[in-house]
């Protein structure tokens, strides 16, 4: 009976130590890339002193942030600071990485300022799974912020240069005062970041 005591301890010692192993087991971790448009010497668009590579840079940061709180999603930017990355460099960064997706925020502009809202767009030849995240993407950032639907639209993109689905959001047009108002507001930036993360689990069904 002495010996039982011990031996039963050391079982359930044993036992504790392998459930604890598995709880802290890696669940698969899918990859995603999101790109801040432009950077460096590249401003994009600029509108009263607003520049669209600082808001893009913002905006990326803070989906990258949001998704830590996400078991199994990792978010990779393309950039994290101020600089210019070759646009061909940032979707064969995706692909070395061996992402799951690669998607590029942006911030509009327009010679008219009463056009507003958002889009989303894929290159002309995109396939079927481009424009699947891509609608997500799009109907997210509209849910999550209320702003004007426009769509998803096509054109000639560098997104060409990925078999990846691969998307770029245009968050918003700085060239649009009352939308220009509201990109600059943290709590708008914190609601299009969650919409952008959500339509990215929309697409990867997490
Ligand atoms: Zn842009």
């Amino acid at each position: 009976m002495e010996r039982i005591g011990p031996l039963f301890i050391l079982l359930f010692a044993a036992t504790l130590a392998l459930v604890a192993l598995l709880s802290v087991r890696p669940v698969p971790e899918i990859l995603v890339v999101v790109d801040a448009g432009h950077g460096g010497h590249d401003p994009g668009a600029e509108v009263s002193g607003v520049r669209e590579k600082d808001l893009n840079l913002t905006l990326a940061l803070l989906v990258a942030r949001k998704a830590q709180g996400i078991r199994g999603l990792r978010v990779v930017l393309t950039r994290s600071t101020d600089t210019y990355v070759d646009l061909v460099e940032r979707v064969k960064m995706a692909e070395a990485l061996g992402a799951a997706l690669y998607l590029s925020i942006h911030a509009n502009y327009h010679r008219d300022p009463k056009v507003c809202g958002i889009e989303t767009w894929v290159d002309t030849n995109a396939g079927q799974e481009s424009q699947r995240l891509a609608e997500c993407v799009q109907r997210a950032v509209v849910s999550a912020v209320g702003g004007a639907d426009r769509g998803v639209r096509r054109q000639t993109l560098y997104l060409r240069h990925t078999s990846l689905p691969a998307a770029l959001v245009e968050v918003g047009f700085l060239s649009c005062p009352s939308e220009r108002k509201k990109l600059l507001d943290p709590a708008y930036q914190e609601r299009i970041a969650e919409g952008i993360l959500q339509g990215i689990r929309e697409f990867l069904g997490i």
